[in-house]
């Protein structure tokens, strides 16, 4: 007899055990948490690169049903976000129903038996629901370059660095290595690396707006105040949001961005003496465009003496290194790929079929729809969490996943009054996608000159939500009239 449970979650990182949490805490305890690898964590487990940490301040990358006195950087670098994890799992009670080593390798909806089935490495599985905390970030994307499979040093992805005794940036001591890319990964990971190597070729193909991250520590003192007086730590939180929040009137309105434009050029002639250098790195879009980077050492980190910031693009791989497109072999030990992610195309959307026996794949043809970011039309009872346009590009992920996790419940309460499937209903959903393009139309991520991986193939912003994390929580209820609610 094939297992079944009611509530199948995928995925054990932020989405997944934040949807166990508050199962829990409604008390629900019909439900299975299924992980592919070996640990809790999602992203925050699998990059591991050196210099990993959060860009958005640790008081508000966190749970607000969970805060953590304990933080102790304002940028809590990655081991810290890792362990608060694992830790929120044990103490919500959680571990009890995670499934490690468990990898979904397809799910398709049964219209007779009106439930999920899934096939998973540890055998099938039947569910009612299921909620997917497979993440936006987790297809790492390597660009198909000419003769990549000659190259005989060794070469990998930022989200799949090697594991390693000790620091993680001992792996490239004394090597001369190429990074791939000058996003939110790799300006972690150059200054990290560079006093480390013997020689750092950066290929950078479009430079980034990088602004000072100003990090610092939380001093014991701090750490306990927070710890005895919790509306401490809130007010600070609070204070966060609103700042973030505030920023979304440059993000809406371009124009405005030239100010911040002005503060981030004053920021790189500070840091960058060299003419030519500076003029490598200076940015041709509107601030805000692509991912706004912060980091307090990445510039410096380009100025040293090992590190070559190349403009000239890849042309080809050969077995001793990269030919640049000026014909110049930079040779190598090591390529560090911190090229991205396959967002709008994500791995797990071909393995997931609804009603008609389509994919999310073949359904999204490269830019994904779901109303409210959450379900899709012909996929009842499906739950995505992160799913499109409820990334951002001006403050933290947990907020919308928090309110996701609402939405969600609101759906759960539906079911037990009887529901046994909910889907969105198509037109609404439909509307919904069209009001979110016109929300986006005229914004900096749309209007900003620049290509970013926010817009799908088709130039549509697919993966951005365009206002207010406080329009989403209110927008994001569960309203039986928008659902095909059958009994
Ligand atoms: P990314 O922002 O997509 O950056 C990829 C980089 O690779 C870009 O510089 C891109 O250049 C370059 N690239 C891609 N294809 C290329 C090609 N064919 N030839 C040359 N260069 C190429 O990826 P990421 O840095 O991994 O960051 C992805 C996202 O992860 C971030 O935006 C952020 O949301 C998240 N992240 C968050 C943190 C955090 O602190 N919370 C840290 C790391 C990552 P172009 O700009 O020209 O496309």
């Amino acid at each position: 007899m094939t297992e079944h449970v009611h509530i199948a979650i995928v995925g054990a990182g932020f989405s997944g055990i934040g949807a166990a949490i508050r199962l829990l805490q409604r008390g629900t305890h019909e439900f299975v948490v299924l992980e592919r690898s070996e640990d809790v964590g999602g992203v925050w487990r699998e990059n591991r690169y050196p210099g990993c940490a959060c860009d958005v301040e640790s008081p508000l990358y966190s749970f607000s049903f969970a805060p953590n006195p304990g933080w102790t950087r304002m940028f809590s670098p990655q081991p810290e976000i890792l362990e608060y994890l694992r830790r929120v799992t044990d103490e919500f009670g959680v571990r009890p129903y995670v499934r490690l080593g468990c990898l979904v390798e397809e799910a398709s909806w049964d219209d007779d038996a009106r439930r999920w089935q899934l096939q998973t490495s540890q055998g099938p599985l039947t569910a009612d629901i299921v909620i997917s905390g497979m993440g936006a970030l987790t297809g790492p994307s390597v660009p198909a370059f000419r003769g990549i499979e000659k190259f005989q040093g060794k070469a990998f992805h930022s989200a799949e660095w090697p594991h390693t005794q000790g620091r993680p940036e001992q792996l490239v001591r004394g090597q001369r290595v190429a990074v791939v890319g000058t996003g939110a990964s790799a300006i972690q990971i150059v200054p990290n690396i560079q006093p480390e190597v013997a020689r750092l070729s950066l290929f950078q193909r479009t430079p980034a707006w990088v602004i000072p991250r100003r990090d610092r520590a939380f001093g014991k003192l701090e750490q306990r105040m927070f710890e005895a007086l919790p509306f401490t730590q809130q007010l600070l939180r609070m204070g966060l949001y609103c700042r973030h929040e505030a920023s979304l009137v440059g993000f809406r309105n371009p124009a405005v961005m030239r100010i911040i434009e002005r503060l981030a050029l004053r920021y790189l002639d500070s840091q960058i003496a060299d003419p030519k250098l500076r003029a490598q790195l200076r940015p041709n879009f509107r601030f805000g465009c692509k991912r706004v980077l912060l980091s307090d050492d990445y510039y410096p980190a380009l100025t040293k003496p090992n590190v070559e910031l190349v403009g000239a693009g890849i042309r080809e791989l050969v077995p001793d290194g990269i030919i640049d497109n000026e014909g110049r072999l930079h040779e190598l030990d090591t390529i560090i790929w911190a090229t991205g992610f396959e967002v709008t195309d994500p791995p797990f959307a071909k393995y997931v079929r609804g009603r008609d026996g389509q994919s999310l794949a073949e359904l999204w043809r490269g830019s994904p729809q779901a109303y409210l970011g959450t379900m899709v039309a012909g996929f009842p009872n499906m739950f995505l969490m992160t799913g499109p346009n409820t990334g951002l590009g001006h403050t933290s992920m947990l907020l919308m996943i928090e309110a996701q996790l609402e939405l969600m419940l609101g759906a759960l309460a539906e079911f037990e009054r009887g529901a046994v499937t909910i889907e969105p209903d198509a037109a609404t959903q439909a509307r919904y996608v069209a009001e979110l393009e016109r929300g986006g139309r005229g914004t900096v991520w749309t209007a900003g000159g620049c290509a970013s991986w926010y817009l799908d193939r088709t130039g549509r912003n697919s993966t951005l939500w365009p206002w207010s994390t406080y329009r989403f929580m209110r927008r994001a209820k569960f309203e039986r009239d928008d659902y095909l609610v059958a009994t």
